[in-house]
């Protein structure tokens, strides 16, 4: 069965007490609710407090990046066991504004990924074209070759632990959301790579759309048959608008 994940991302906002503060009241906002798995991306510097804050709850806690080496002279880097340790469970990976200002390629992601199942948490691998390769019809070419690229070597098994998340840059943090059928379309090629990697398995990973997903477009986005969750940005700073997207996918 597939599950529905709603997932936020805070990207670079929120202190640490500010984080705290919003998951109090997101808490409460969701309490009760078994049929979606909640996560919420948080800095690196509100982790540890993060997980604290939501112990025992129906919220789990992801980092968004890490670096694929366990320890060592990585100067200003966070490795997999220290999150793992912390009780971090999810690690967003791939998304589209580490690609651009940081020059993530296909194989850096792709060592991030195993370095993430390797201490046992899920990994949310991010994926999306540009306008330009929209306009261009590239659109499932780019998504396959990221795909692929960030997926090689990944057995069945591994498989299981991972989310993709589909955004399409042209939609993130612009307010211009994929259409639910554009976004069906593209899920179904992406889920049609999935099944030719891991079978069966393909079949049960879900897939998440993101990119200026709300309260108003979540529900008709998420009632598409492979849109499996959401990846949600700005939306999710706010406790009551990211409780609506998550009531949404019930
Ligand atoms: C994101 O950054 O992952 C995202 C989807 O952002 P937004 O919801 O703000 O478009």
């Amino acid at each position: 069965m597939r599950r529905t994940v709603i997932a936020g991302n805070w990207k670079m906002n929120k202190t640490n007490q500010e984080a705290v503060e919003m998951l109090h009241q997101l808490k409460e906002e969701v309490a009760g609710i078994s049929e979606v798995d909640i996560v919420i991306g948080a800095p690196f510097t509100c982790l540890s407090d993060a997980v604290k804050e939501t112990v025992g709850s129906n919220i789990k806690i992801a980092a968004e990046n890490v670096y694929p080496k366990s320890s060592g002279a990585y100067t200003g880097e966070i490795s997999p066991k220290m999150l793992k340790a912390i009780g971090v469970e999810y690690v967003i990976l791939g998304h589209s504004e580490r690609r651009e200002y940081f020059q993530e390629s296909d194989e850096f992601i792709n060592e991030k990924v195993k370095a993430v199942l390797a201490e046992g948490m899920t990994a949310i691998l991010c994926i999306g074209e540009k306008l330009e390769d929209r306009e261009a019809g590239k659109t499932n070419m780019v998504n396959e070759t990221q795909l692929r690229g960030g997926l090689a070597g990944i057995t069945k098994e591994e498989a299981a632990n991972i989310i993709v998340a589909y955004e399409p840059v042209w939609a993130i943090g612009t307010g211009k959301t994929a259409t639910p059928e554009l976004a069906q379309e593209t899920h179904a090629e992406i889920r049609k790579v999935l099944v030719s990697l891991f079978d069966k398995v393909g079949e049960e990973m879900t897939i998440q759309y993101g990119g200026s997903m709300k309260p108003e477009n979540a529900a008709e986005l998420l009632a598409q048959k492979d849109i499996d969750g959401g990846l949600i940005g700005g939306a999710s700073l706010e406790a009551k608008s990211f409780a609506a997207i998550v009531k949404a996918g019930r």
